[in-house]
């Protein structure tokens, strides 16, 4: 019950707890030696229960163009429940890997899972496509921080079993900002869910809306010239989407559904394969799934996608917060009113850039931010040398959930209670702005 209990008392969906992990070798990759302008799509499926998950292979998709990173090819950061790797099968060099989290590590904590009920969640994985034969691996990390390769497979470029069909274009795409190449930027795709024919036009202005808002708020704000937006309408036989509690069911585009893993707000679209075949219609980096809907609700899968309804009147809120997750892998800052220890380990410093269970100052993750001279941890009241408005970053203890021994930067911030107005802290600011730098390198501008 303790998943459940949690998920009721957080606002927003979640990103679960990692532990710390040995950084992947840093060397960088050269994008022309190893890759074509192309990408692969693995379709999977993962099986699994508590404490054990097995991979499935389906299809490999070629797609058209590889929009994705080209500078850091090696995956600079620790986030992720699971990974891909890609080795050149001549050299055994790692060219590729990239880190991602699916429902399954969520489902894993569920008391079904712990029954020993298996469940399976569809996944795509995309990779550049290398130039030469390969090795492709999914990872799964363990508890004690290992990697564990749950798959493994040589792949020959040329092999006919890699599908070479065109794309479905039978979305209507609306260009929402473009600023250059996709290759160079940070290219977000909006999707429609839940609408209909007749609805096209209201999703292109809750699109515009969402797109509005999220550059009226820092770090969006000042690197809009290195995104992209983009949104791709495809209508729902029926509007809306299911909401299982109210028992009302609707034949919707992507099958979005609230109440996942039986949690209201919950909401989620689970089948990973209808999603990025979707999606690869446009070049993008990162999907936010729109759901037309009044309902307040949302969820994010880290490194993934994310999901907001858009007719509540916190729904641009709940869309910047739940992209700051599935985007950045910034944690939730806020707090449940129990203590949730299966989640983020007692002794165990998360990876996510915005909680901390250290409080050495010469060992804080956001050391650099620190204000001067804050005592750590940080009481509630104070206020030090606060040159006038800039707010004090220290160590405030509450987050991630936890009321006590798990401490955020800042007193308010837009992944806690920072909602209205809103705005992220700096270390969130700062997380973003990474992502941003992995995904549209400043040089390419
Ligand atoms: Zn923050």
């Amino acid at each position: 019950m303790q998943l459940r209990i949690r998920m009721l008392l957080s606002v927003f969906a979640i990103c679960s707890a990692l532990t710390c992990c040995a950084s992947q070798a840093q060397e960088q990759v050269d994008f022309d030696t190893y890759f074509q302008d192309q990408a692969l799509r693995f379709e999977f499926f993962l099986f699994g229960k508590k404490s054990e998950s097995k991979v499935v292979q389906g299809p490999v998709v070629q797609e058209s163009s590889w929009p994705g990173p080209r500078k850091q090819l090696v995956f600079p950061f620790p986030y992720g429940k699971n990974a891909v790797r890609v080795y050149d099968q001549a050299s055994d060099k790692l060219i590729y890997s990239y880190g991602f989290d699916t429902l399954l590590s969520e489902y894993a904590t569920t008391p079904p899972a712990a029954q020993g009920k298996w469940r399976s969640v569809p996944i795509s994985v995309r990779i550049p496509k290398p130039k030469a034969r390969f090795r492709i691996e999914i990872l799964e990390r363990l508890k004690d921080n290992r990697w564990a390769t749950l798959w493994s497979e040589e792949i020959k470029t040329s092999d006919r079993g890699i599908l070479r069909e065109s794309a479905d274009q039978r979305g209507a795409v609306f260009e929402l900002h473009k600023t250059g190449e996709p290759k160079d930027r940070l290219d977000l795709v909006f999707l429609a869910e839940g609408y209909t024919a007749s609805e096209q036009e209201k999703f292109q202005a809750d699109a515009q809306r969402m797109t509005q808002f999220m550059f009226e708020h820092e770090p969006f704000r000042k690197h809009r010239a290195r995104m992209n937006v983009v949104g791709v309408f495809r209508d729902s036989y029926e509007s809306g989407v299911d909401e299982p509690d109210k028992r009302v069911y609707r034949n919707s585009a992507l099958n979005a559904s609230f109440n996942s893993l039986g949690i209201d707000r919950y909401l989620l679209t689970e089948d990973g394969h209808a999603l990025k075949r979707y999606a690869a219609q446009v070049p993008y980096d990162t999907i936010v799934v729109l759901v037309n809907s009044k309902r307040y609700g949302g969820g994010a899968i880290c490194l993934d996608y994310c999901v907001t309804t858009v007719d509540d009147p916190r729904s641009e809120a709940v869309f910047l917060h739940e992209f700051a997750h599935s985007l950045a892998y910034l944690a939730d800052e806020y707090i449940g009113a129990v203590t949730y220890s299966d989640l983020y380990p007692e002794g165990v410093e998360p990876v996510e850039p915005n909680i901390t269970r250290e409080l050495d100052r010469e060992n804080i993750k956001w050391r650099p931010l620190l204000s001067q001279e804050v005592p750590l941890p940080t009481p509630k009241d104070f206020s030090g040398q606060s040159q006038g408005q800039a707010p004090v970053v220290g160590a405030f203890e509450g987050g991630g959930y936890l009321r006590t021994g798990m401490y955020r930067p800042q007193r308010s911030c837009a992944m806690g209670d920072g909602l209205e107005p809103f705005q992220f802290c700096v270390v969130c600011q700062e997380a973003i702005e990474r992502m941003i730098e992995y995904y549209a390198p400043s040089q390419s501008e």
